[in-house]
C-alpha cells in the first residue's frame, strides 16, 4: 500500500489599505490613473526626499489586528530590505522584520468538518512597489510607479492549514472581516487581496515539517486550489522516487495548471534589513487601542447572530445577506424604512427581494454587489405596492428587474406603464363573464368534476386583463361563478 501525505500550509497575505494616500507621501493611493500621475520625489525614491508616516495606515492595521485576536506591540519600528529590481525605485522597501505591529493571533474558520482555529504569526505593515509593465512597447519594460508606497498589511500565518478548503474558508474570512472594518475591498483580481501559498507535504502521522515551497501569481480562489492540488502532486512525486523537495519561491501558471521555480529560497540576512533611520518608532499607547476597539463595527457573525435572533430570518438566509457589507447595508435600510411605513414582516420580505432577485440578477449580469444600483427606497416602495395587491409576483418581478438595470422608480413606472391591477371586481367580473359565456364546452368539463381545466380559463382572464389581475381572484371568481351557475341551473330544471 502506498504511503499516506498530508499537506501542511501556511500563507502569506498581502491586503492593500484603501487609505485616500500613501503610505510614507501624499499621493493618492486610488488604483489605475495614468502611468505615474500618482507620484512624488518620496514614492519615487529621490535623493534628499524624506518618508512621513501616514498615521490612518497604523489605525487600519491595528483595527484588523485587534480584529484578528493579535497582541499590540506597544512600540514597533519599520526596516528597511534592501534588494534592487526597477519597480522599486529607493533599492529597498520600507517594511517591518524586528518589531511588526501586531503578533500572535488567530483567526477561527468554518468548514465541512467543523470549526478550527488558525494561528496568526504576525502583521506588519509595508510599502508596496511599482508595477512594470513588459508588454506595451515591443522591447522594453516601462515602469508605472502609481503603486509604489501604497500601503499594505502583511499577514503571516502559521502553518496550520490542511486542504485547499481551508485556506480559502481562511481567506474569505479574512476578506470579511476586512470588508466590514472598511480597510481594504481585498480584491484578488484587482491585486488589493494577494496570497502567497507555503506548502510542504508529510508522511501522515509525522510531526516534523518538510521542505515547502513558496507559490506567487495566485489570482483567484479557483487558481489557489488548483494550485495546491498540483503543488502537492509534484511534491510527493518527488517524495515518492526518493528525491527532495527544493526550498523555492515558484510561480503558478494558472493555463498551464503547473508552477515553475523563480528563485531559491532567499533568507533576510540576504536583504540586509536594518532598522530605517528616516522614521521614528511608532508608540502605540493603550487608549490609542482602545479608541480604535471601541470603534469596531459589527462584524459579520455578530450581525448574522442579530438577523437570526432579532429579525428571525433563517440562519442561512442570515449568512447569506452578510458575506458582503454593502449588501447587508441595503438590507437593513430596506427593513428600516419598511417599519416606517408600518408593513408588517418587512425582515422577511425584503430578505426574499435581496436573496432571491437581487443574488439571481447579479449572478445573471456578471456583477459585483457593490455595482448594485437600485435604491433602499425604491425597493421599498415596491414591496409596500405589492403589500397593498396593487401589483401581482409576477409583475413586481418584472418592474424589479428593470427597477435592478436602471434604478427607476417602481411606483410611477407602474402608474405610466399601466401595470396596476385592476382590482375594480366590477370590470374584473365583466371579463370572467366573457370568458365563461366563450367557453361553454371548458366550463362544462369543469362542472363534470374536471376542476383541472380553471387553469385555461383563469389563463384566458389574465390575457383579456393584460395581466393586470391576480390570478388567485381571478380563480376564486371563476369557480364561484361556475358552482352558482351550476345551482342556478339545477333550480331552473
Ligand atoms: P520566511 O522567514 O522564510 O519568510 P517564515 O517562517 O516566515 O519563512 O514562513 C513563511 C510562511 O511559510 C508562513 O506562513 C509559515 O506558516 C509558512 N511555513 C513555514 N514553514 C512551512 C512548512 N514547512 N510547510 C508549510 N508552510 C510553512
Ligand atoms: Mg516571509
Ligand atoms: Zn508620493
Amino acid at each position: 500500500m502506498g504511503k499516506q501525505y498530508e499537506t501542511v500550509i501556511g500563507l502569506e497575505v498581502h491586503v492593500e489599505l484603501a487609505t485616500a494616500t500613501k503610505i510614507f507621501c501624499g499621493c493618492s493611493a486610488r488604483f489605475g490613473g495614468a502611468p505615474n500621475t500618482h507620484t512624488c520625489p518620496v514614492c519615487t525614491g529621490m535623493p534628499g526626499s524624506l518618508p512621513v508616516l501616514n498615521k490612518q495606515v497604523v489605525e487600519y492595521a491595528l483595527a484588523l489586528g485587534l480584529a484578528a485576536n493579535c497582541r499590540v506591540n506597544r512600540t514597533c519600528k519599520f526596516d528597511r530590505k534592501n534588494y534592487f529590481y526597477p519597480d522599486n525605485p529607493q533599492n529597498y522597501q520600507i517594511s517591518q522584520l524586528y518589531l511588526p505591529i501586531c503578533y500572535d493571533g488567530s483567526l477561527e474558520i468554518k468548514t465541512a468538518s467543523g470549526k478550527k482555529k488558525i494561528r496568526i504569526h504576525e502583521m506588519h505593515m509595508e510599502e508596496d512597489a511599482g508595477k512594470l509593465i513588459h508588454d506595451a512597447w515591443e522591447d522594453c519594460s516601462l515602469v508605472d510607479y502609481n503603486r509604489s508606497g501604497v500601503p499594505l498589511v502583511e499577514i503571516v500565518s502559521e502553518p496550520d492549514m490542511r486542504s485547499a478548503e481551508e485556506v480559502i474558508a481562511y481567506l474569505e474570512k479574512l476578506r470579511l472581516i476586512c470588508q466590514y472594518l472598511g480597510v481594504s475591498d481585498c480584491k484578488l483580481q484587482e491585486g488589493s487581496m494577494r496570497a502567497d501559498v507555503n506548502l510542504s507535504v508529510r508522511e501522515a502521522g509525522s510531526s516534523e515539517l518538510g521542505t515547502r515551497t513558496e507559490m506567487k501569481n495566485l489570482n483567484s480562489f479557483k487558481a489557489i486550489a488548483r494550485a495546491i492540488e498540483g503543488e502537492r502532486e509534484r511534491q510527493i512525486e518527488l517524495l515518492e522516487e526518493g528525491k527532495c523537495v527544493q526550498q523555492e519561491t515558484r510561480r503558478w501558471d494558472d493555463n498551464k495548471e503547473y508552477s515553475y521555480a523563480m528563485r531559491s529560497k532567499e533568507d533576510a540576512k540576504d536583504y540586509r534589513y536594518f532598522p530605517d533611520p528616516d522614521l521614528p518608532p511608532v508608540v502605540i499607547s493603550e487608549a490609542w487601542t482602545k479608541r480604535i476597539k471601541e470603534r469596531q463595527p459589527e462584524l459579520q457573525e455578530e450581525k448574522a447572530g442579530r438577523y437570526e435572533k432579532k429579525l428571525g430570518l433563517s440562519a442561512y438566509d442570515a449568512s447569506l445577506l452578510t458575506q458582503s457589507r454593502y449588501l447587508a447595508d441595503l438590507f437593513e435600510q430596506t427593513v428600516s424604512l419598511l417599519e416606517e411605513k408600518k408593513i408588517a414582516g418587512g425582515p422577511k420580505k425584503a430578505a426574499n427581494w435581496f436573496i432571491g432577485e437581487t443574488l439571481r440578477l447579479l449572478k445573471d449580469r456578471g456583477m459585483e454587489t457593490e455595482e448594485i444600483r437600485f435604491t433602499p427606497g425604491h425597493l421599498a416602495d415596491l414591496i409596500a405596492v405589492c403589500e397593498k395587491g396593487e401589483v401581482n409576483n409576477r409583475t413586481a418581478k418584472k418592474v424589479f428587474e428593470i427597477m435592478f438595470d436602471e434604478d427607476i422608480d417602481p411606483v410611477s413606472y407602474i402608474e405610466k406603464n399601466g401595470l396596476k391591477s385592476v382590482t375594480d371586481t366590477g370590470a374584473l367580473e365583466r371579463v370572467v363573464d366573457k370568458v365563461l359565456a366563450g367557453n361553454p364546452k371548458t366550463v362544462e368539463e369543469y362542472k363534470s368534476g374536471k376542476t383541472k381545466v380553471i387553469g385555461f380559463l383563469v389563463g384566458q382572464v389574465m390575457q383579456e386583463m393584460k395581466g393586470k389581475a391576480d390570478p388567485q381572484t381571478v380563480k376564486r371568481l371563476l369557480s364561484e361563478k361556475c358552482n352558482s351557475s351550476d345551482r342556478s341551473a339545477h333550480l331552473l330544471h
